[in-house]
């Protein structure tokens, strides 16, 4: 890790002081090196660029002029989130004359390609620190491990180090000062605009910028859950911590600004109220799946479980009429991308607020991003379905089932453990960076494990085989990420898992097969491996299971080339902004 910090050092200049001591290259060799000749213009051509639409059609001038200081909001975020992944965007790009390289560096946030596994594609950079900008360079782990500081792990802080080279956690509203100062201006402007039609949606954004300004989000969060039916909305801040790969606790600016589908929203909320049943329902033991309540009537489950979710006994502070209790699903088309969402791949779904503890007493909202589903689906999962799938099986693959697989592995976040069952504290804490990947793997898998047991009850109305083959199809979009995400390991533990115990079998003429019976059974048993994982904190067990199946083997390889051939996109760039949905028009 050291090496490629050295190297990073010497392009980008910023650290001046180091670029002398970082002359031996040649101990930098070992490392995965920036690449000469490497495919900007190609890997750039294999995104597919489209405008990013809604209807915008039935809003009030008042909503479109909120929409327009949302927007503004959150560009800079955006402009936060490169100073987290990179440091200074502009010393990067000045240095770059190729248009085609500056549009690559400007998609991933830098110059290392974030969908092929982090590869730099900017000749010196070296390797990208695991810490990403959030710590100093020259930080190891053993250094954090044994730094004492109660902000060590402080999901809004960066580290550096003070004029005596000591350690220091400084808070993203210290540290980004400015930046906060100019969102929370925006959000404000959005929040006078707004008021006159949406009282709730103008408060939320006060709160929202006072979060801002003090790195303290758990009232505005608190507000955010309980805002049901207004028509605009947005995701602002310090959210996700992928970006941290060093120690999984660090969390990227981001921001969707979306409008909401009211229709999709109430079909959504049904399979909500079946949570606690479904819980019930998972091939662990008991202890691996405390009771959910999703009611505010219901009271705590009697064994006291710190993990119930979604309960509410008490008024919410500083939200008078509070959000309606219990975990809620909505749909909305995003209109504006920025930040860590932005950076690569594009989130088709959000489950939020991660913290743990408001989960517990406020439940979540898992928001589907309806027309960026589409756009995928419609451009990546079909075509490679066709290509990748045995003919019989890949008509099979439709946009429902899609939708509804990643619909259930946002539910399913919220369902086994949040705390250990052996008092290692929470899971995420036990597990520390192998939390996401592992925590993404369980959503998936219990989200195909719900489904069948939805449909077997008739909860659910669909061909079984659908959502199964659908969600294969998806798999292989989705591990042509390479390992870098969270996500993309997940995929690749479930694939090899299922191609290991034969759910999945390669044909002699390169498509694949999925024998739906036996995925049904291999599903249920690694639900139960990964809950186990998790109730367990099974640290050891986890490294061990990323190591040996979050990788993609030689043959998948060369079969994931096919795709590329095919010129099928890996994934989308969004023209976006206000130009693009018509609202410069006043
Ligand atoms: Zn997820």
């Amino acid at each position: 890790m050291k090496k490629g910090i050295l190297i990073i050092t010497i392009f980008s200049g910023i650290l001046g002081a180091y670029a002398q001591k970082a002359k031996p290259v040649k101990e930098t060799s070992t490392a995965k090196e920036a690449v000469k000749d490497y495919p900007v213009a190609k890997s750039l051509a294999s995104y597919k660029s489209l405008p990013l639409k809604a209807d915008i059609s039935t809003l009030t001038d008042v909503q479109k002029q909120t929409l327009r200081h949302l927007i503004d909001a959150a560009k800079v975020a955006d402009e936060i989130f490169w100073l987290q992944a990179w440091g200074d965007k502009k010393t990067l790009l000045d240095k770059v004359k190729d248009d085609a390289l500056a549009k690559f560096i400007l998609l991933n946030y830098g110059p290392w390609d974030r969908l092929n596994n982090n590869t730099p594609f900017v000749q010196g950079v070296g390797e990208k620190p695991k810490g990403a900008n959030f710590y100093p360079k020259d930080i190891t782990a053993q250094e954090f491990e044994k730094w004492d500081n109660p902000n060590k792990n402080n999901p809004y802080t960066i580290v550096q180090r003070d004029a005596a080279k000591n350690l220091v956690a400084v808070p993203y509203h210290t540290a980004y000062e400015e930046k906060i100062r100019e969102m929370v201006k925006h959000l404000s402007l959005a929040a006078n605009a707004v008021r006159q039609e949406d009282d709730r949606f103008a408060n939320f954004l006060i709160e929202r910028c006072n979060a801002l300004m003090q790195s303290n989000y758990n009232n505005s969060d608190i507000h955010w859950l309980g805002l049901l039916n207004n028509c605009l909305d947005i995701i602002i801040g310090p959210i996700e911590n992928y970006e941290d790969e060093f120690q999984g606790s660090r969390t990227a600016f981001e921001s969707y600004v979306m409008i909401r589908d009211m229709a999709w929203t109430q079909k959504l909320e049904k399979y909500v109220s079946l949570l606690p049943s479904l819980q019930q329902s998972l091939p662990v033991d008991a202890a691996y799946k405390p009771t959910l309540a999703i009611n505010s009537a219901q009271p705590a489950p009697s064994n006291g479980s710190a993990d119930a979710l979604l309960v509410v006994e008490a008024p919410l502070p500083g939200a008078p009429d509070g959000p309606k209790p219990g975990s809620s699903l909505a749909v909305f088309d995003v209109v504006y991308y920025a930040g860590h969402n932005n950076a690569g791949s594009k989130t088709i779904a959000v489950n939020l607020p991660n913290d743990e503890t408001l989960q517990q007493e406020y439940g979540t909202r898992r928001s589907q991003l309806k027309n960026v589903m589409q756009a995928k689906f419609d451009n990546m999962v079909k075509p490679i379905a066709n290509l990748m799938l045995e003919e019989t099986q890949a008509t099979k693959v439709n946009f429902d089932a899609f939708f509804n697989n990643v619909m259930f592995h946002e539910v399913a976040h919220g369902l086994g453990v949040k705390n250990t069952v052996n008092g290692k504290g929470t899971v995420r804490e036990a597990l520390g960076a192998g939390f996401s990947p592992i925590e993404e793997c369980k959503a998936d898998v219990l989200g195909l494990y719900m489904i069948t047991k939805l449909l077997e009850t008739g909860e659910l109305i669909g061909n079984g085989d659908d959502f199964y083959i659908t969600f294969v199809a998806g798999t292989f979009r989705s591990v042509r990420f390479g390992a870098a995400s969270a996500h993309g390991k997940a995929n690749m533990i479930i694939f090899n898992t299922l191609l290991s115990k034969g759910a999945i079998t390669r044909q002699k003429n390169g498509k694949y097969n999925v024998n739906v019976p036996e995925m049904k059974k291999v599903i249920s048993n690694l639900a139960a491996e990964l809950l186990t994982l998790q109730g367990d904190g099974n640290k050891e067990g986890v490294s061990n299971m990323l190591i040996t199946r979050a990788v993609i083997s030689e043959t998948l390889k060369t079969d994931l080339s096919g795709i590329e051939k095919a010129g099928i996109p890996v994934d989308l760039i969004f023209e976006q902004g206000t130009e693009v949905l018509g609202l410069d028009n006043k």
